[in-house]
């Protein structure tokens, strides 16, 4: 089965440009290497693996300025690993506005979770605290289908 979503979408593009400033090729490779990859990536790994792909020396400088540029435009989210690290990825539905995401802790794949449950449960808060929600961060972290199903013949065994 052909995979619709591995074609460079073109609302990124226009996300980028409606932001203003120049869209490097930098942060297109950027763009298309998450694309593609579906995963978490610690800036280390942005730039080993942009490096590799463009045979070139790019520096961490450049490398942020990049995920700056993606974070501003809301293509790309970040997350805390719990061994402190700063890891980023891209969101695949960045047109949606208010969504979720899970994340699997085996394969670092991401998914796009449509459905948001917090609005009662804010209500509920600021009803209980008498204060105004303005932004709630939530993250969605596990082990996917795949890697459920890799690990089941192993526990089998044993
Ligand atoms: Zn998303
Ligand atoms: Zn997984
Ligand atoms: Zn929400």
């Amino acid at each position: 089965m052909p995979d619709k979503t591995a074609q460079f979408p073109d609302e990124y593009l226009e996300l980028l440009r409606s932001n203003g400033g120049r869209v490097t090729p930098i942060v297109t490779a950027l763009l298309q290497h998450l694309h593609e990859s579906k995963r978490v990536y610690s800036p280390q790994q942005i730039k080993d693996e942009l490096n590799n792909l463009l045979r070139c020396d790019i520096g961490f400088p450049t490398i942020y300025r990049a995920i700056d540029r993606l974070l501003q435009c809301r293509l790309l989210y970040r997350m805390y690993r719990d061994d402190g690290r700063t890891m980023f990825f891209l969101c695949r539905h960045p047109e949606n506005k208010h969504h979720h995401h899970f994340i699997c802790t085996v394969c670092n794949r991401v998914f796009e979770i449509e459905m948001c449950i917090a609005h009662q449960y804010e209500s509920h808060v600021a009803e209980h605290l008498e204060v105004t929600i303005t932004k709630h961060i939530f993250q969605l972290e596990g082990i996917c289908k795949e890697c459920l199903s890799d690990s089941a013949p192993r526990r089998r065994k044993q």
